[in-house]
């Protein structure tokens, strides 16, 4: 049975908070997850449609998520690779469709000047310290502009500059008026290089799916810490002293612990109270890190069929509704699946539109670059982040120009009795599950040092 009492309180059954819970337990504390939700797993959600397990929310691991790997194998959940053969469909700045061979036969010289603003892109990321950004050289020239500022002054052609737009809201969900250069150059370091953030092919981010959907993950997880671990329990305030944390929950629960892991966005975190209250430093840092909005949605077909065209199921559109989609068959299974991403303007648009319109309109852009068969899939299905009241935005938070060389410090740094995780906090694949599991275990490591 779950205690009320406990040695680490953890707020939040996604991936940061059961990892913070399971290093705290193999350190020999007692830990207690109140989760707000009936399920673990917040931003990971695979739901079952006919058989087939969709991925409403993460979905791929990349060649460098080490300890994503590692936490795979260690549970027992089997990957495979992301299926990656034959061409994109392109659509862009009034091309028409074409084609990827066609495309880059055309579209040559637009490729070459887009290969030398993402080096340039890996050049000056390469000053940002993923752990301090405010600190880089340029930290406050860069904070004070826009990344689709950056973007419009390098003098690209339409083609180059709407594909680059295409790939940066692919990965930040938000247009990147709203986007601080410097975060989007933090965003690159904590991934490496450009080529490993943007690629989907080998050294990419999407590389490598799991055998029975992402949710194997948090749910084994949840499994090694099933005794310290409480559903329907929404935290509202966190009372904390000099020894001791009390947690009141919605519906009267409390908990008491010595020290207590918020393992929440920094937007959800600062809508918990705190009593005494936080500095407004660190509130108006969680005032200013909004989540952004994508939105996932899955046409399952009898077959492949675009495989045997030659088509990758990818495509890329400036005309939408969806600007990417990808070939998300399972493999073992007959079916052709192909999810389309709506995100940034894209997903707030079409959250207003009814299931059956988005489908309609999303089937009529799949017909385009796909053929008629398109026309026919047997099932559908699309997940909407920002009306979950335990997320309210995917994929990650944004850092708008001035947040980080204004209030960057107070993101992860302890208060008190009180730690922070979520990949929003991490070095490393920030905003992906591989942050999630660093954020985890620093904050537990910060945890069991203090009560060590
Ligand atoms: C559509 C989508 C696609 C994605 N695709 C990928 C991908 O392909 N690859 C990848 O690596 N990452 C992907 N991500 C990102 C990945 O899901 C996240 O990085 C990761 O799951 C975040 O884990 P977390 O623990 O930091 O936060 P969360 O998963 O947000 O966990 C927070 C938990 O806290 C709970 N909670 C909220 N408020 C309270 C409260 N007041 N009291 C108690 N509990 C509360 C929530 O219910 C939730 O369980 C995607 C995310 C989405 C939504």
């Amino acid at each position: 049975m779950a205690s009320d009492e406990a040695d680490v309180l953890i707020i939040g059954a996604g991936l940061s908070g059961l990892i913070a819970a399971r290093t705290v337990l193999a350190a020999g504390f007692t830990p207690l997850i109140l989760e707000a939700d009936t399920r673990v797993g917040g931003r990971i959600l695979t739901e079952d449609l006919a058989g087939l397990p969709m991925e409403l929310g993460a979905q791929w691991i990349g060649d460098t998520h080490h300890r994503m790997f590692a936490l795979a194998a260690e549970l027992g959940v089997e990957t495979y690779q992301q299926y990656d053969e034959g061409e994109t469909s392109y659509e862009l700045a009034g091309t028409g469709v074409l084609r990827g061979n066609d495309f880059h036969d055309r579209f040559g010289d637009e490729l070459a000047e887009l290969e030398t603003v993402l080096r340039r892109l890996d050049e000056l990321s390469a000053e940002v310290s993923p752990a301090t950004p405010w600190t880089a050289p340029h930290a406050a020239e860069w904070d004070a502009i826009t990344a689709g500022a950056w973007y419009d002054a390098q003098g690209l052609s339409p083609v180059a500059r709407t594909l680059l737009e295409i790939c940066t809201v692919g990965i930040l969900a938000v247009p990147t008026v709203e986007v601080s250069f410097l975060h989007l150059l933090f965003t690159i370091q904590t991934c490496g290089v450009t080529a490993e953030l943007f690629a989907e092919s080998e050294g990419g981010a999407q590389t490598t799916r799991f055998v029975g959907g992402t949710a194997e993950i948090p749910q084994r997880l949840a499994a090694l810490v099933t005794d310290h671990l409480v559903f329907d329990a929404p935290v509202q305030l966190i009372e904390h002293g000099t020894d001791s944390v009390t947690v009141h929950c919605r519906g009267g629960r409390t908990a008491r612990g010595r020290r207590v892991i918020v393992a929440l966005s920094p937007m959800l975190a600062g809508r918990i109270m705190y009593d005494p209250p936080l500095s407004g430093y660190r509130d108006q840092l969680t005032q200013r890190m909004p989540n952004s909005a994508a939105m996932k949605a899955f046409f399952v077909y009898d077959e492949p069929f675009w495989r045997t065209e030659g088509l990758n199921g990818q495509l890329i559109s400036d005309i939408g509704p969806a600007r990417m989609s990808n070939d998300t068959c399972v493999p073992g299974d007959g079916h052709g699946v192909i999810l389309l991403f709506l995100e940034g303007e894209q997903a707030r648009t079409h959250t207003h539109w009814s299931e059956a319109e988005r489908r309609e309109a999303l089937t009529t852009e799949l017909v385009r670059h796909f053929g008629d068969r398109a026309a026919k899939p047997l099932h559908y299905i699309d997940g909407e982040w920002g009306n979950r009241q335990w997320t309210r935005g995917c994929y990650n938070a944004n850092c708008g120009p001035l947040v980080w060389t204004t209030y960057g410090p107070a993101l992860a740094e302890p208060i008190g009795l009180i730690h922070w995780a979520s990949t929003d906090t991490a070095t490393q694949w920030s905003a992906y599950m591989e942050g999630a599991v660093e954020s985890g275990e620093r904050a537990a490591a910060e945890v069991i040092a203090a009560l060590t």
